[in-house]
């Protein structure tokens, strides 16, 4: 068997033609502040990203980049003037030390990374709410790709509070009703748990973490890792997963741009509540 792979590319550009003719029905260009503090090249080409997919669908994306010697008073306080006048306003992560805890001051409204305890304890509660563009890009694509997640065994690996935690909560929610195994490096026997499932989305940020020997034939397979080698960008799983799966996102070009298309998204849901 070799996978077919899901292009995630093309499904994002669908998402945004979506979104192009909601915002042409609008009063006014949604408005999404980014705001970067210090010089991290990954955040740097991450922001470029969100800058050309703005650009797309007709979002006044504002790049606010900060020195790394910011203050957290001084970066609350460009949070609390952009609370007023913004649709959407993200964080760029990494920050550096100290200035995590202003990410709680961004207005729950506006926070459309999704992150804010306000839209995570919504997200619990099986309430509506900005969802964490990642594991919202995850379910966006499996519905997509043809694999609605109901009645299926999907076991997501990594726990992390952007996308594993929150993802096993998307999917297991009343209406998505996949059954979810929630794995991370404390599990035992991984391959045990892997080897049963329908779905397996991996995000731990480690290539080869999930190989074909752990997997049973016909799985589809939702690769979230980004990890930067010598061959260039690769993601968490082996390559001889394509020998198993029925389906597999690449990386790149798998769960990133869904990623990029959900900020978009949310920005767009923002600006219509407004
Ligand atoms: P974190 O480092 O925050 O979390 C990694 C998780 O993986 C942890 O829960 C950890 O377990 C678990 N883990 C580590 N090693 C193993 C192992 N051998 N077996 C099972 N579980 C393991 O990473 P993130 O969630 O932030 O990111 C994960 C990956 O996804 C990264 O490559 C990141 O770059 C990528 N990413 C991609 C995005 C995209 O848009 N494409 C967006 C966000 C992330 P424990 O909790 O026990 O330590």
């Amino acid at each position: 068997m070799s996978a077919e792979l899901i292009d995630g590319k093309k499904i994002a550009l669908d998402i945004e033609f979506e979104l192009i003719e909601k915002i042409s029905k609008m009063d006014s260009k949604p408005s999404l502040s980014v705001i970067q503090v210090g010089e991290d090249p990954a955040s740097t080409s991450y922001i470029r990203a969100k800058s050309k997919a703005a650009e797309r669908v007709g979002i006044n994306l504002t790049h606010h980049h900060l020195p790394e010697s910011t203050t957290k008073s001084e970066l609350s306080s460009l949070v609390n003037k952009l609370n007023e006048s913004e649709d959407g306003i993200i964080i760029q992560l990494p920050l550096p030390e100290g200035l995590d805890s202003v990410l709680n001051e961004i207005n729950p409204e506006k926070d459309v990374d999704g992150f804010h305890p306000f839209n995570l304890g919504k997200l619990v509660q099986g309430e509506p709410g900005l969802r964490p563009c990642t594991p919202a890009g995850v379910v966006e694509l499996l519905y997509r790709s043809g694999n609605d997640p109901s009645g299926k065994h999907v076991v997501v690996v990594g726990r992390s509070t952007i996308v594993g935690k929150p993802l096993s909560l998307l999917l297991s929610q009343k209406g998505v009703d996949a059954t979810v195994t929630l794995c991370h490096s404390r599990t035992p026997n991984l391959e045990s748990f892997t080897g049963d499932a329908d779905i397996v989305v991996v995000a731990v940020g480690w290539p080869d973490t999930v190989s074909a020997n752990m997997l049973k034939s016909g799985v589809v397979v939702i690769d979230v890792g980004v990890n930067r080698t010598d061959s260039g960008l690769v993601g968490d799983v082996s390559s001889d997963v394509k020998e198993v799966a029925s389906q597999l996102t690449p990386v790149p070009g798998g769960v990133g741009p869904m990623t990029v298309a959900m900020l978009m998204s949310n920005t767009v849901d923002s600006a219509l509540k407004k």
